[in-house]
Formats: structure tokens, sequence, C-alpha cells
């Protein structure tokens, strides 16, 4: 990506991997954190249309297996912004590991909402990610795992969840690619 030096203006070409770290001038020599909102700088999204329709049918056949492995498999579909954004692999390897993925549904949920978001941003349509219900998802998934010391009320939780709640998120997730997909692409820069 292309950035100016805050300093003496001068152009640099820096890799997305720098984002958010400081980067030092080679041209006056001084050091600047590099902006992690670059996106826009000609790196293209490969996020694709898919029929919500057939989302909330696969999530239903596969008692929801289907949302959380589709969800952390569009981590790769945009481009790395800051070190913090997991690769696909990571994202749903740690969907799967007893403990830390009750920690890690807070963070892969909104972050993706977050980066669909500034994709939606960068082309100019409203952020429309839903990034309280991330928040929703990770909290009812918690709570449902305490299914094992209260039954009853861990199922409903998971029932509320799985039936509801996932669902509704991955559609709006979904939608909000959907649209944003339809956008006409923005022209690569440098
Ligand atoms: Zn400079």
């Amino acid at each position: 990506m292309r950035i100016e030096c805050p300093h003496c203006q001068g152009p640099i070409s820096v890799g997305v991997r720098h984002a958010g770290t400081t980067y030092r001038c080679g041209s006056c020599g001084r050091s600047f954190v590099v902006p992690e909102d670059v996106a826009d700088t000609g790196q293209p999204h490969q996020l694709s249309v898919f029929s919500v329709a057939s989302l909330v049918l696969m999530h239903y056949l596969t008692a929801g297996v289907f949302s959380v492995i589709y969800l952390n498999l569009l981590h790769d579909k945009m481009p790395q912004l800051r070190r913090s954004d997991p690769s696909a692999t990571k994202a749903i390897g740690l969907c799967f590991i007893p403990g830390v993925n009750l920690i890690w549904f807070f963070f892969t949920y909104h972050r993706l909402c977050v980066r669909v978001n500034e994709q939606r941003r960068f082309h100019g349509l409203p952020e429309t990610a839903p990034t309280s219900l991330a928040f929703a998802v990770a909290l009812l998934t918690l709570a449902g795992s305490l299914t094992y010391l209260f039954p009853t009320p861990g199922l409903a939780v998971l029932s509320v969840l799985g039936l509801i709640v996932l669902p509704v998120f991955a559609v709006m997730v979904q939608h909000s690619i959907n649209e944003l997909v339809e956008q006409p692409a923005v022209p690569a820069v440098g």
C-alpha cells in the first residue's frame, strides 16, 4: 500500500503487515505509526455473494456447524489490515478448542463484523454488519457452555442461540456482504 510520510509528505510504499506498527521514513529518517485504516489503497476483498436462504438451510441441516465454519472462513476473504486479523485456518481452529473457543468467539465474530464494515465503508456503504449481535452470539455460547452444570437453562440458552441468534447473525453478515459485492469495485491505487 502507498501512504504519505506525516513528517516530510514523501510517498512511501509499505506492506499491509506494517499497518498499526511503527515505521521509519527512508527519506527524512523520522518514525511514525502506519495507519490501520488503509484498505482503500488497492487491496480488494474476495468476498462473494451467497444466498441467505441457502445459508439458513445449511445452518439448520448441520445444527449450526455450517454457520460457524462459514463465518470464520470469511476472514480469509478480506485484506489483512492489522496483525491481529486472523486467517481462516486460525479462526476456525480456535473455535474447536474447548475452553479457548469460549474466549475466541468474542473476538472472531466481532472482528469479522469490523472487517466487513471496513470494506463497506471503503465502498461508501453504511456499516451494517452487526457488531452488537456478534457479542450476543459469544455471550450466549458462553452461557450455553454451562449446560452440564445447569441442564435446563443451559439447553434453553443453546436453543435460542442455535435456532434464532446465530442464524440471524449469519444472515445479517451475509446480507452486508451481498450488498457490498454488488457494488462496483474500487479501482486499485499504486
Ligand atoms: Zn519522511
